[in-house]
This record gives structure tokens, C-alpha cells and sequence, in this order.
């Protein structure tokens, strides 16, 4: 028996500048590269992806592993068409080289959008279901930021959404997804479906699975006995039709799915007003911050999140934390490749004249000139500690700490959400030891941070991962943002 396997993620942020290329789906920071067949076991052994856990899942059997094409690049712009179509066309000819199989398992982000297509994923199910015709059973494993489509959902004998933000649950996932694809393998019946939308967008703050009342939410929908929910809260970033939460009931036939899923939406619908987003300015969440006794202070910079398309290079937090002489704050990090290598270049010690971030989106604030003093340097390769990336090999590229008037700040190549603490470590700080620990990041941060944390402040410094989703321009969303 032979199952074939194939990942393919991107979370695209249709209001970023720019495009998604093929070469950005090389070496995304933080995760591992792009790998074909065999070379996939290796890449992925240990790491926390979906895949990872469908390997684990099929390990422990006797049937035969058949990897195709494990790829992702980290959130940003539209994808070019003609790169996702690559991709796309390379998995259907590796599994066609495959045929016949017995069943076929995704990694699917399920928010891609190319310049031609807002629903790529849907695009892809639907041109590998035509390859394997309507019996093959595939199985996909998707992100709890999944934009889902109608043509995903009809295309897929069963999904899988993480059922966690932050994500700690990616490969738990891809396990629980391919023990499902060996029971459809072993004859279990395919379920019936009810898909639904929810009527709104949820900004990223307002979707933690912590928090209320997502918590609540999902408990309800998992305590239901008779059918399997699969919900996801949506990319809210994207202006295509499908962006938002919604949520697809399995049951053994169509009524119980239907009157299930009329259910489960109705309570969505009516927890409308109790989505919250409480953010404050970067000078009054430093403000606050210093009030505090007690380390760490966590204070997330939720706008410029680099797991949401954000630069990773806005100032506006940064130049708060000198503005009020906060001795001993961290920032973790600024992507400025120059700078990181001005730092490594000159030496532990070296006092730079040079400016620091803000190169990416004007009025996100300007470059913070010297002079920066480089506390430490470091070649930006660790592995993972932290619950999103433990195990992963990862390269940042040249990274350094400078230091300008008691406040600090790490300065890397590289861009990567700040959920990691070995990247503090790497450049010698310990931070469970900081003052104050800012942190590029919506929800992500809270796997490694929550619980060190003595406070936590959300800050709207300006930067494109805006929670303010009114303040966009949507004209192809069939949505409009939650009113809280
Ligand atoms: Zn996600």
C-alpha cells in the first residue's frame, strides 16, 4: 500500500507590496527548505510541520511513504501566477510518476492568492482530484488562517485545521489528518459535508485560541458527539472573496451535517460582539510597561508581524523605547540585512554610525539613526527551542545586538516572527531576564512568552498587518469586519 504526500504553504497578504517569486519558496527563514522525494524525510525529521507528523503517523505502519514536493515561503505579497503554477504542475507530475496510490495526504496553508487566482489551493485540490479521479482518497491538512473555498472543501474527502493559535499543533495536525486518510484507505465510509461562512473578518489579535470567546467556541464545537467540526478563523489581510472564519461539519450523511453546521454558525454569528482587539500606542504601552516591577514585560508590536505579510522593519516601537529611556528593553527583531552586516563586519565593541529598520514601507516609521554600539554578533544559525520551531535548523543570516542609550535591539538578514527565543539566546541574553521584551508578533509570541510573561501589552505601532480591518479598502471580500 503507497501513499503519496505533498506540502505546499502560503499565507498571502494581498495589501503587501510586491510579489511572492518561485525563489522566495527556497529557504523561508525559520523553516525548512524546499525538498522533492526522499529528501523530504531528512529535511523535515524533527521539525514541527504537518508532514512531519504524517510521516511519524505512516512510520509506525507498514505502508510505503511516497513524498512528491514539500515547499512554503513565509507570508507576503501575491504569489506570481506562473510560480504557483510551477509548484502546482511539479506535485501533479510526481504524483502522476507515482500512480497508482492508495491515497494522497496535503500540507496546505489554504490563504494563497496569485496574481490570477484568490483561491489557489482551490485550484490546486481541484486539478489533483481531476488527475486521480473522484475514488482516490486525499486527505489535507490546512492552517487555522485557511481563507476556505467551496472548490477546497468539495475537492477533499476530509480537511484538517490546526486547532491552535499560536500553532503548536501543526504536526499533531498532519497526524490526526493522516490517520483519518488510512481509515477512507482501509474502506471507512467518505462523510457527508456542510460548509458555511462565517459573516464576518476577525482581526489576528481577536482570533488566539486562548482567549475568549474562541476558547469557548471551539470547545463547543468539539464536544459535539456524531460529527467531526473543522473550523478556521481566516487570513483577514487578503481581499478575496472567501477571506473570514468558516467551518465544514463531516457526519455520516447530509442532514446531521447540515443541521450541525446551522448550529455551530449560529453561535459564531451571535458571538460577534465579543471579539476584542484592545491595543494601545507604542509611547503608552512603553509607558506602562516601565511601571512594571516585575521582568519580563512582554510588549507585542502586533502591526508589523512577518507571519502576516508585516516588514518586519517598522520603527514605531523602537523609537518609543529610546524616547523614554528604557533602560535594559529588548527588541526582537528588526530584518535589516545592511545593518546586520555593517555590525558583524566592524566587531563586539564597534560604535556605528547607521541607521537601523524602517527601509520598507514609508510611514511606518523613519530609519533610527546611530550611534549604535554592537553588543554582540552572531552568525544567525540555531536550532529551534521554542514550541512553533523546536527542532528546526534555522538560518537568519548575519544577526547582531546594538545598543543606543540603555535600549537594545537584535538586527538580522532575515525576517522571522518573533516566537522564538533561541534567537535571544544565540546572541547571549537570557529573556526571562529582560525588562521588557518587545516582540514582532500578533499571537504567535504567546507559545514561547505567555507564561514568563508578568504582563503582556498589544501596541498599534503603524505597519501593514493592521487590526484595524475597517481602515482597508476590501472590493473583492463578500465580508465586512466583526464590530466588537
Ligand atoms: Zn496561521
Amino acid at each position: 500500500m503507497r501513499i503519496a504526500l505533498a506540502g505546499l504553504q502560503h499565507e498571502t497578504n494581498t495589501f503587501a507590496p510586491g510579489l511572492t517569486e518561485a525563489e522566495d519558496f527556497l529557504a523561508p527563514g525559520g523553516w525548512p527548505k524546499q525538498s522533492r522525494g526522499d529528501e523530504i524525510r531528512t529535511v523535515l525529521a524533527g521539525t514541527s510541520v504537518p508532514m512531519a507528523g504524517a510521516l511519524r503517523v505512516l512510520n509506525e505502519t507498514d505502508v510505503t511513504a511516497t513524498p512528491l514536493l514539500w515547499t512554503m515561503a513565509l507570508p507576503s505579497g501575491r504569489v506570481r501566477h506562473a510560480a504557483f503554477e510551477a509548484l502546482a504542475d511539479e506535485i501533479a507530475g510526481r504524483l502522476q510518476d507515482q500512480l497508482p496510490v492508495d491515497g494522497l495526504f496535503l500540507e496546505l496553508h489554504g490563504a494563497m492568492a496569485t496574481t490570477e487566482d484568490d483561491d489557489a489551493e482551490g485550484a490546486l485540490l481541484e486539478k489533483l482530484r481531476a488527475l486521480v479521479g473522484p475514488d482516490l482518497p486525499i486527505v489535507v491538512a490546512l492552517d487555522l488562517h485557511t481563507n476556505l473555498s467551496a472548490r477546497m472543501v468539495a475537492a477533499a474527502d476530509q480537511m484538517f485545521a490546526y486547532l491552535t493559535y499560536p500553532h503548536i499543533d501543526m504536526a499533531d495536525t498532519g497526524a490526526r489528518a493522516m490517520q483519518r486518510l488510512l481509515e477512507f484507505v482501509q474502506g471507512a465510509p467518505r462523510p457527508a459535508k456542510a460548509f458555511r461562512q462565517m459573516p464576518y473578518l476577525l482581526p489576528l489579535v481577536a482570533q488566539g485560541t486562548g482567549s475568549s470567546p474562541v476558547d469557548g467556541l471551539y470547545r463547543t464545537a468539539a464536544a459535539r458527539s456524531g460529527v467531526d467540526t473543522m473550523i478556521t478563523l481566516g487570513f483577514p489581510l487578503a481581499d478575496v472573496p472567501d477571506a473570514g472564519p468558516a467551518l465544514v461539519v463531516y457526519a455520516e450523511n447530509q442532514d446531521v451535517a447540515d443541521a450541525a453546521a446551522d448550529e455551530t454558525l449560529q453561535q459564531w454569528t451571535q458571538a460577534e460582539p465579543h471579539f476584542q482587539a484592545r491595543l494601545c500606542t507604542a509611547a503608552q504601552g512603553v509607558a506602562q510597561a516601565m511601571q512594571s516591577g516585575k521582568p519580563p514585560v512582554v510588549i507585542a508590536d502586533v502591526q508589523d508581524n512577518p507571519g502576516g505579510g508585516g516588514s518586519n522593519d517598522t520603527t514605531g516601537l523602537l523609537r518609543a523605547l529610546i524616547e523614554a529611556k528604557a533602560t535594559g528593553a529588548l527588541m526582537v527583531h528588526i530584518a535589516d540585512g545592511a545593518a546586520a552586516k555593517s555590525a558583524v563586519d566592524a566587531g563586539v565593541g564597534a560604535v556605528l554610525d547607521i541607521d537601523v529598520g524602517g527601509r520598507t514601507d514609508p510611514g511606518t516609521g523613519a530609519p533610527v539613526p546611530g550611534p549604535w554600539r554592537v553588543a554582540a554578533v552572531g552568525d544567525g544559525q540555531f536550532t529551534g527551542v521554542g514550541p512553533m520551531y523546536a527542532g528546526a535548523s534555522i538560518e537568519m543570516g548575519p544577526v547582531a545586538l546594538l545598543e543606543q542609550q540603555g535600549v537594545r535591539v537584535i538586527v538580522a538578514e532575515k525576517r522571522m516572527q518573533a516566537s522564538e527565543p533561541a534567537l535571544i539566546h544565540h546572541l547571549g541574553l537570557d529573556p526571562a531576564e529582560l525588562p521588557i521584551l518587545c516582540v514582532k508578533s500578533s499571537v504567535h509570541f504567546r507559545g514561547a512568552y505567555e507564561k514568563m510573561a508578568s504582563q503582556i501589552i498589544l501596541v498599534a505601532a503603524p505597519g501593514r498587518v493592521t487590526m484595524d480591518l475597517a481602515s482597508l479598502k476590501y472590493t473583492r471580500s463578500r465580508r465586512r469586519p466583526a464590530s466588537a
